[in-house]
């Protein structure tokens, strides 16, 4: 077999990695495989090896198992990932162990770099000049980063209008992509996307293309290794489009068959109650996708109503006995309030996640002698105006208060309490 292949996730038939596809000929989606008994011949020298080059960047320290086809000489790297793993079972007892892995530390200070470190790298590789996705507004960040970071490459990025945070489309504009706002939601921007694309010679770069699925498994193999590989019971993911959920599934399947780990975690999915069309499709036995109109959400960059990598999310969810959970505005609000006061900045969607593993807590799905492991997925800066809005206007027990006072000692006085 060679290195790497495309293959379909539904009828099996496979492709040449080389060929610019999103898309099996049937329709279906395609994901990468990787004859990794080439590249990792010994898993345990592997695993060794891998302590020595803790200095390295985590995407050529995983190569071997992310995505062994790609060119050394290829890469794009903004020095993403190496991101903390905070243990917060002291502030949170209610576990055996809490750990948040805080993705919103990369560069573009989302977990979307992760994805886009081996997606521009491929782009570079084959020679594309011209590379587009569809957003929620961090996917446009990171990939106008990269291309940007990119020897020649045109980052071009579609963008629902009004539906994402002011420093989101800051970023893609500051880095030197085309920014083209949409009149419509992001699931419109997502068909447009893939209409261009397959009359164009643009290539695309969201988490349908399964090479960024491929970078985004580093995200569980390095949590892994920061753990010694100890695996916890549970990982707990917030999802939009699935794709993260999917490359988590992935990269810990793979770890498995080559026996770095020896057991499997348990894994959660997480949406909000506006937009679940994977929370409604778990509690049917995922028997269909219903697609919805997904409704406004702090969480906007989970606000997607036809989740383009549903079969893979499903699929892994299955193997790796998974739930699925939807919460309120005010669970994932109260709960970003909490987590940032421990002083983790943490964004909406993250706290859509921290706020379920809760829930499924309360409900004795996830129990008190268990260890659990919560993807952070991006920086709470990044939606700066949730939080002031939220410690403005909130009138609940965690809301901090703000004030605004006349320029006299009196008054600060009075404020201080002094
Ligand atoms: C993209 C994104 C998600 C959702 O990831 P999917 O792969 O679309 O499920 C969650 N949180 C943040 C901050 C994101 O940018």
């Amino acid at each position: 077999m060679a290195l790497s292949i495309f293959k379909c996730i539904y009828c099996n038939k496979e492709y040449d990695i080389q060929e610019i596809r999103y898309r099996c000929e049937c329709g279906d989606l395609l994901e990468v495989i990787h004859d990794l008994s080439q590249s990792i011949p010994n898993p345990n020298d592997w695993k060794k090896s891998l302590d020595g080059q803790m200095a390295d960047i985590a995407f050529r320290r995983y190569q071997a198992v992310l995505f062994p086809s790609l060119p050394e000489d290829k890469l794009i790297t903004l020095f993403e990932g190496d991101t903390p793993l905070y243990d917060v079972t002291h502030s949170i007892p209610r576990f055996k162990s809490i750990k948040l892995k805080h993705e919103g530390l990369n560069p573009t200070l989302s977990f979307k770099d992760r994805g886009m470190v081996a997606g521009v790298s491929w782009a570079n590789h084959l020679g594309c000049e011209n590379v587009i996705c569809a957003s929620t507004g961090d996917t446009s960040a990171a990939m106008a980063a990269y291309a940007a970071a990119a020897p020649n490459m045109k980052g071009i990025v579609l963008l629902p209008k009004g539906k994402i945070s002011p420093e989101q489309l800051a970023q893609s504009i500051s880095f030197g992509a085309l920014t083209i706002g949409i009149e419509t939601d992001f699931d419109g921007c997502m068909n447009l996307v893939q209409e261009l694309t397959q009359k164009h010679k643009i290539y695309l770069l969201n988490s349908m293309n399964p090479v960024r699925i491929e970078g985004q498994k580093a995200i569980g193999i390095e949590t892994l290794h920061q753990l010694n590989w100890q695996v916890p019971d549970w990982f707990v993911i917030p999802v939009g489009n699935a794709g993260n959920i999917s490359a988590l599934g992935k990269g810990l399947r793979e770890l498995y068959e080559l026996g770095i780990i020896d057991k499997l975690p348990r894994l959660a999915g997480i949406q909000t109650e506006g937009a679940s069309p994977l929370f409604e499709s778990f509690k049917n036995g995922y028997t269909k996708l219903v697609p919805q109109k997904a409704k406004p959400t702090k969480a906007s960059a989970i606000q997607i109503g036809d989740p383009v990598s549903y079969k893979k999310a499903i699929r892994e969810l299955k193997h790796f006995d998974g739930v699925v959970e939807a919460v309120s505005e005010k669970e994932l609000m109260d709960w970003k309030a909490q987590i940032d006061r421990l002083g983790i900045s943490i964004c909406p969607n993250s706290s859509v996640a921290v706020a379920g593993a809760m829930k499924l807590n309360r409900d004795g799905v996830i129990k008190e002698n268990e260890d659990v492991v919560v993807i952070l997925t991006a920086h709470g800066s990044k939606f700066s105006n949730t939080s002031v809005e939220y410690h403005k206007n909130s009138v609940n027990q965690f809301a901090n208060q703000t004030h605004t006072i006349p320029p006299n000692l009196k008054n600060l006085e009075s404020v201080l309490n002094l």
